[in-house]
């Protein structure tokens, strides 16, 4: 399948579907991704958080896919904030998954020295090494703060979005500062019983679609870029079948009454969170 994509605010081009591999173990990523690669994916998500950035290399070295049709992101941890820190890390995160330039580079939490991270970025965005940067977890303060004082305006915040916890009022206004929207979680991790949810389930029947399917058309029909995370091949095709298929006025309205307000996953205003 042709997946289409969004232009970012600085012209590249970002696939809206995606494979995301947080907590897939090393040992399993090479083959989860050869096999998503396999399924039709060419937007992975990975972190230096999670381990798996050498696995995520072997899998897109092996598929002898152009480089050019693939679109690769990862993420500065915490721990390697800061100027230097920041170049040291995208380094490593480089060399690890085997590439010579990075698709989209992620502040992976808007905690320890941000703001030094954010120019090291910058400045590794000037010299070709990365092709769009942004941030990931960034609510509406942060975020702002960040584009005010900053030169480079984010072309992507990657943050919780799934119909338990929609984010309307923090896209509407990414959407004013030319800044992307990008769902982790979009399946809601599987949490409070997302895919026997009755709504989404008879929307699900209406148009011989799946629970997985019908969130994630919705969130693309949203203007959401998703990457759903499952290692089982026919699972990774299912979640890539969504561009036949409309959600009606209706039905969106229908999914908006989902929405609790609340993570479902941690709270980013609770002070533990930062640790
Ligand atoms: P997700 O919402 O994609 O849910 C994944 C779970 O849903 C899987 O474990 C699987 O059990 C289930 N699943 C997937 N497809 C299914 C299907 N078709 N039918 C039934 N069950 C299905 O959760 P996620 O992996 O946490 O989020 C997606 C990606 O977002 C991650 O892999 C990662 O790349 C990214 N992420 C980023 C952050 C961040 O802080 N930036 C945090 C979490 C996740």
């Amino acid at each position: 399948p042709q997946i289409p994509t969004v232009p970012l605010n600085n012209g590249v081009q970002m696939p809206v579907l995606g494979f995301g591999v947080f907590q897939v173990p090393a040992a399993e990523t090479e083959r989860a991704v050869s096999d998503a690669l396999a399924a039709g994916y060419r937007h992975i998500d990975t972190a230096a958080a999670y381990q798996n950035e050498e696995a995520v290399g072997r899998a897109i070295a092996s598929s002898g896919i152009p480089r050019d049709e693939l679109f690769i992101t990862t993420k500065l941890w915490v721990a390697d904030a800061g100027e230097e820190n920041a170049k040291r890390a995208f380094e490593t995160s480089l060399r690890k998954l085997g590439l010579d330039v990075l698709d989209l580079y992620l502040i992976h939490q808007p905690f320890g020295d941000y703001y030094g991270s954010w120019r090291a970025m910058q400045d590794l965005h000037r010299q070709g090494l990365i092709r769009a940067i942004g941030v990931s977890n960034f609510y509406p303060d942060r975020l702002v703060d960040l584009i005010d004082h900053n030169d480079v305006v984010p072309a992507v915040n990657q943050i919780e979005t799934h119909p338990f916890f929609q984010r309307t009022a923090d896209q509407t206004l990414m959407t004013e500062l030319g800044v992307q929207i990008e769902s982790w979680g979009p399946l809601g991790q599987g949490r409070d019983d997302l895919f026997t949810n009755p709504v989404l389930t008879a929307i699900a029947e209406a148009h011989g679609k799946t629970v997985a399917q019908v969130v994630l058309r919705w969130l693309i029909q949203r203007g959401v870029v998703v990457i759903p995370k499952s290692v089982r091949p026919e699972r990774m095709a299912e979640n890539l079948d969504v561009f036949d298929v409309q959600l009606s006025d209706d039905e969106m309205a229908r999914i908006a009454t989902l929405d609790t307000g609340a993570s479902t996953a941690f709270d980013h205003h609770d002070p533990a969170s930062v640790h």
